[in-house]
């Protein structure tokens, strides 16, 4: 008796969209700036991932941040909570 024929694979879609992760204003990287380096934040979590992690104005919905010195540029925006992210 043969072997079926093995089901083709059903592409199955990503469950999470891939976002890049940058300043709205500048247009940098974590990795970008000194202020959420692991040497300046004291922390094992990269760039990036600190950035995720503990920073107060990333938009999770996009992945823009807005870094520190745009933050001051812009007059430093907040909002009611939990806050102002970046657009
Ligand atoms: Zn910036």
């Amino acid at each position: 008796m043969p072997m079926p024929d093995p089901l083709p694979s059903i592409p199955t879609a990503p469950t999470t969209v891939p976002i890049e992760i940058i300043c709205f204003n500048c247009g940098k990287r974590p990795d970008e700036l000194f202020e959420y380096s692991p040497e300046s934040t004291g922390s094992n979590l990269s760039a990036v991932d600190y950035v995720i992690a503990e920073e107060g104005t990333l938009n999770r919905a996009n992945g823009h941040f807005c870094c520190t010195g745009c933050y001051i540029r812009l007059g430093q925006p907040t909002a009611p909570a939990p806050g102002w992210t970046a657009p």
